[in-house]
């Protein structure tokens, strides 16, 4: 064994001499320096400018490095190992010494390299972050970002490609496979598999790691385990003095401690791979269908949140009128498990099919059911880090109705439903509740937090954080805006309360009342998790990166109308613009019920406000540039889906491509187009009478549905007239 250290201690000496390491690790901290700004060189045009914090510039930093020093080490390891075969010394040193011990001691001396260069390339951002940037080090944020991201990712390539390596014994066949394993997990959104960078865009300034550190963990496990796989395989394979591949093999295999673990390692990854325990299928909308004859009449879910382990336990009861059905069918999220479920007082047995589960009922006209049930809720694969829309953890809870969160039954939504009950989180969250927030009471370190509501919709979130809130009054009605404290100096300097109050007035002027003098309309900023915004009943959310940029934004404002970075005006206004359209909403969603009919829906009402809004803040020229112009560019890409249009192209084509672009279609139908029409619309008539017939069209629909035709007929207008071309 002595002799086994000494040949590593030699390895280590040895590369050092070469000064090709020193080079590497050099390289490392330069990529490692870029990358903390990696985030304005994306294509990603909502993530620009966002401020700089310990987190994002250690995890930017990180994702850029372990992008391109994962290709470097892997290269600089096989031409390590491949390097007595170019020098044809190889016989030599395997008549004398233990070739195995040889490779196993250089590869053992890189992965010590590795390690330096992590530490070496976090201080270097570190002093980076202190001296040019000022801003304080919180290390916790370093730590995970070199040691759970950076120096794994290091690692699984240096595994890998030794593996490709000894098994292939070939410089281009062990290259070009290690480089179809690191594409692949470029382009994938499935969380286990993107292990070169993670699935994450950005970490959450707002609700920590905490809601995405287990999956980033297990896909490092994951890894570790096929890496381990990959080089233990290459071992199995290794080839022998004159010997072929599959003679080595069997000399190889008599070793049975390297049989027996190869195969423990590749069940390992199987069942990692299988049984992992944080996302699941969702169901398609159209796999779903509505039972007519059975009308939801009220929801009372009374839930507690365990924010230390990201667990709830809830208890909902529903009430239902029936017509004439024997079963009622919920989608359920598939980490909740059911511990008790009861039909009018009985306890009911109940069938799952994948996350649908049916339950039978009696034929009678009132039927109550109660659920009892648990867990952590699970999302979407790809959905991890993005997309998510639940999760519970310890800063910050963000459950969104499409989680199924709580149970949905596949029924008529009745036309007032009865929603009230209670959610007990830790004392030190600020819950965001529907409806009316009726009393807080606390409980020995947590508080209970009692709603009320009237719903024409099922949909009941559920979010939480250290929130700071800001009362903000509007005519005949009151806005409740909840954001965290940490970006409380970007609000206040890019005035968004201001701007909330004037949209706020702007609706109401231009639309109408908002629709309940009962409840307030809640707004609250979330987390990046789930980009975008969102809007139901009488909440909305944004995502935090809309009130978290960076302070070189400030000045955009205070010059006397003149811009000088059109970039930056760009993302305030559409960063303005998100909260804008998410505020329509609650005109054109909540107030009145679009019926979908594309490109109809309550998308292109509530992007026609919001530009409505920008134009009169910022005049044409900006509006029409961060809008206006994507939109007719947007439309006129339209005419290109040739496929869609085309039954010969169609039936050459893979279903799920087909899918995606007629998703894409229909979105820009949604968004685009059918503002574009109701700008023509207001063109045709003039902007006031436009308005007017708006407001007209909002009063005598409200708490109503409101379809295409109608919308056509009251404001006196035709398909053709507003056809864009
Ligand atoms: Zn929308």
């Amino acid at each position: 064994m002595p002799n086994k250290f000494l040949l590593i201690k030699n390895e280590v000496k040895y590369m050092f001499k070469t000064k090709t390491i020193i080079l590497l690790i050099l390289a490392a901290c330069i990529i490692l320096s870029i990358g903390i700004n990696s985030l304005n060189m994306t294509n990603d045009f909502n993530l620009f400018y966002i401020r700089r914090t310990s987190s994002t510039i250690s995890f930017n930093s990180v994702k850029f490095g372990a992008t391109i020093c994962s290709l470097l080490f892997s290269l600089f390891t096989v031409i390590n190992l491949d390097k007595d075969k170019r020098k044809r010394s190889r016989t030599i040193i395997e008549s004398n010494l233990d070739y195995l011990n040889i490779m196993k001691a250089r590869i053992v001396s890189i992965i010590f390299y590795a390690i330096l260069t992590t530490i070496v390339g976090m201080i270097v951002v570190m002093a980076i972050q202190k001296s040019i940037y000022s801003i304080p080090i919180d290390i916790s944020y370093y730590l995970f970002s070199y040691f759970v991201i950076f120096f794994p990712t290091l690692l699984f390539s240096i595994l890998i490609i030794s593996g490709l390596y000894i098994l292939t014994e070939s410089l281009d066949m062990s290259i070009i496979t290690f480089g179809m394993i690191f594409i692949k997990s470029l382009r994938s959104n499935n969380y286990l598999l993107t292990w070169v960078r993670t699935n994450l865009d950005i970490v959450s300034d707002f609700a920590g790691i905490g809601a995405v550190g287990n999956t980033i963990i297990y896909n490092r496990l994951l890894w570790f385990l096929i890496s381990l796989s990959i080089f233990f395989i290459g071992l199995l394979f290794r080839r022998r003095y004159e010997s072929g591949v599959g003679s080595s093999f069997f000399i190889n295999i008599k070793s049975r401690g390297l049989l027996v673990l190869v195969i423990f390692l590749i069940l390992g990854s199987g069942f990692t791979y299988a049984k992992e325990p944080y996302t699941m299928e969702l169901m398609n909308d159209f796999e779903t269908s509505i039972d007519e004859r059975i009308y939801l009449d009220g929801i009372y879910p009374e839930v507690e949140f365990d924010c230390e382990n990201g667990k709830m336990d809830a208890h909902v009861l529903y009430s239902f009128i029936n017509n004439g059905s024997n079963i009622i069918k919920f989608n359920i999220n598939d980490g909740l498990k059911i511990n008790s479920l009861k039909v009018n007082g009985e306890e009911t047995a109940y069938q799952k099919i994948k996350n649908t589960i049916e339950v039978s009922i009696p034929n009678v006209e009132k039927i109550n059911i109660e659920f009892s049930y648990g867990g952590q809720v699970k999302c979407d694969k790809n959905g991890v880090g993005r997309a998510m829309p639940g999760y519970i953890s310890k800063e910050s809870i963000y459950l969104l109705e499409a989680s199924n969160w709580i149970f949905r039954p596949l029924v008529v939504e009745g036309d007032m439903i009865g929603i009230s009950g209670y959610y007990i989180a830790p004392d030190y969250l600020t819950m965001v509740v529907p409806g009316r927030l009726i009393d807080v009471e606390t409980i020995d370190g947590n508080k209970k937090w009692i709603f009320e509501y009237k719903s024409h919709t099922a949909d009941i979130g559920a979010f939480a954080a250290k929130y700071k809130k800001v009362q903000i009054d509007a005519p005949n009605m009151t806005v409740e805006f909840y954001y965290t404290p940490k970006h409380e100096e970007y609000v206040d300097n890019m005035k968004i309360v201001e701007h909330i109050k004037g949209m706020m007035e702007y609706y109401i002027q231009n639309i109408g009342e908002y629709y309940s003098k009962e409840y307030p309309l809640k707004i609250a900023e979330v987390s990046i998790y789930k980009r975008g915004g969102h809007s139901s009943e009488n909440v909305i959310t944004f995502a935090e990166n809309t009130i978290n940029r960076d302070n070189s934004m400030y000045s955009i404002l205070n010059k006397n109308n003149e811009i000088e970075d059109f970039r930056k005006v760009d993302v305030y206004v559409n960063d303005l613009n998100l909260i804008a359209h998410e505020m329509a909403h609650q005109w054109w969603g909540t107030g009145v019920n679009i019926r979908d009919d594309t490109p109809w829906s309550s998308e292109g009402l509530a992007n026609y406000f919001s530009y409505k809004y920008i134009q009169k803040e910022f005049g044409d020229m900006i509006s029409s540039g961060a809008f206006l112009q994507p939109w007719e560019y947007r439309v006129n890409e339209l005419k290109n889906y040739y496929y869609i249009k085309n039954d010969d192209m169609k039936e050459k084509l893979n279903e799920r491509f087909i899918k995606s672009l007629e998703m894409e279609k229909m979105h820009s139908e949604l968004y685009y187009l059918m503002p574009l029409k109701l700008l023509k619309g207001e063109e045709i008539q003039g902007e006031k009478a436009f308005l007017e017939g708006m407001q007209k069209i909002y009063r005598r629909h409200l708490l109503k549905d409101l379809t295409y035709d109608e919308f056509l007929q009251e404001m006196n207008l035709t398909r053709e007239a507003i056809e864009i071309d």
